[in-house]
């Protein structure tokens, strides 16, 4: 078997088994995708992206909570974030995950622990987005954006594309002020409700994007995708959208290459800046796409030796 071969066979057996790779290996090879496990951290990480002309979303690690002590601390901890971004006037806002902020304890729960977010936010003139995370939670999410988005005014949500109601979400979206972040999709969802296409999932994206910008909505546009890199500037350009009008997203430790291609180019691009000691599962999630992992994961077993 050719090489190149042999490791893209070797790829996708590691993927599947991933959870069977050892902690230390995994946060090993994760390591350029989360910017430490403190806050500390995480400020040195978004003033660094600042200085390369990317503003960025802090996002505090942690998810499927089912204590509310530990939901009540993660609130407490964005707090924190947002009094830092401002005493050191960074060019942030944050990033949410429902179920770190109590989706699964109670929903009222967790939109009041939202709200008091929101509410921290809009004093001190910061943003709020909430990830989406598996299908479990999209409807539940949704509720809680549009409720708390109608009284606070300074929230946003984002639509997964392989998911098939997602040209429907978007018609149904409140029209004033909505900002969505657009993505794939990372979540493993059954394909009654998910495109299972890699060529399927592009188009639904361009689609929704379309749709998006068609509404006003002000799209964060979420991938490392090349294709779609290009399919969005296209469409930008089509409809005319200002700079101001939209922005690109990606990973921190994804293809800082694409990042500084469409930044010199003159879009607004934001990094997701994730810090926290609870990396694991947002690891497991990032190595699963990364199309080199097995490399990463030889070289990292090797240099244990
Ligand atoms: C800012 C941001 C926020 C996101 N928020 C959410 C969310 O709320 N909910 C959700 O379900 N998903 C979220 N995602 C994840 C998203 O859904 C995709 O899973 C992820 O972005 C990969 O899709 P892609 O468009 O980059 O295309 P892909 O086809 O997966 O990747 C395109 C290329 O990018 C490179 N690449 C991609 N991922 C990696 C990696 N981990 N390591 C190394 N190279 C890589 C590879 O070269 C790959 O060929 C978010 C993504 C971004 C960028």
């Amino acid at each position: 078997m050719p090489r190149g071969l042999a490791m893209s066979v070797f790829n996708r057996l590691l993927v599947g088994t991933l959870p069977l790779v050892p902690r230390f290996i995994v946060g090993r090879v994760a390591a350029r995708y989360v910017a430490g496990a403190t806050l500390e951290d995480a400020l040195r990480v978004v003033g660094e992206l600042n200085r390369q002309g990317a503003m960025a979303t802090i996002d505090l690690l942690g998810e499927e909570v089912s204590e509310r002590d530990k939901a009540l601390a993660a609130v407490d901890e964005y707090l924190r974030v947002f009094a830092a971004i401002q005493e050191r006037g960074l060019d942030s806002n944050v990033s949410i995950k429902l179920t770190l902020l109590g989706l699964k304890v109670d929903e009222g729960f967790c939109r009041d622990n939202v709200a008091t977010v929101a509410a921290a936010a809009r004093s001190r003139g910061n943003f709020v987005r909430i990830d989406m995370e598996d299908s479990s939670c999209t409807d539940a999410t949704l509720r809680i954006y549009r409720e708390l988005q109608a009284r606070h005014g300074n929230l946003g949500v984002v639509l997964q594309a392989y998911m098939r109601r997602t040209l429907g979400d978007v018609a149904e979206l409140p029209r004033e002020g909505a900002n969505v972040r657009l993505c794939k999709g990372i979540y493993v969802e059954p394909r009654r409700i998910a495109w299972k296409g890699y060529d399927t999932v592009r188009a639904n994206f361009v689609r929704a994007l379309e749709k998006l910008i068609e509404a006003g909505v002000y799209p964060a546009i979420a991938t490392h995708d090349e294709y779609l890199a290009a399919a969005a500037t296209a469409l930008i350009d089509r409809h005319g959208l200002r700079r101001d009008r939209y922005e690109f997203q990606m990973l921190l430790g994804v293809d800082q290459e694409l990042r500084e291609i469409l930044i010199a180019a003159g879009h607004r691009l934001r990094v997701y800046v994730p810090y926290g000691r609870d990396w694991y599962p947002y690891s497991i999630r990032r190595l699963r796409e990364n199309p080199e992992v097995a490399r990463h994961v030889l070289r990292a077993l090797i240099a244990r030796r």
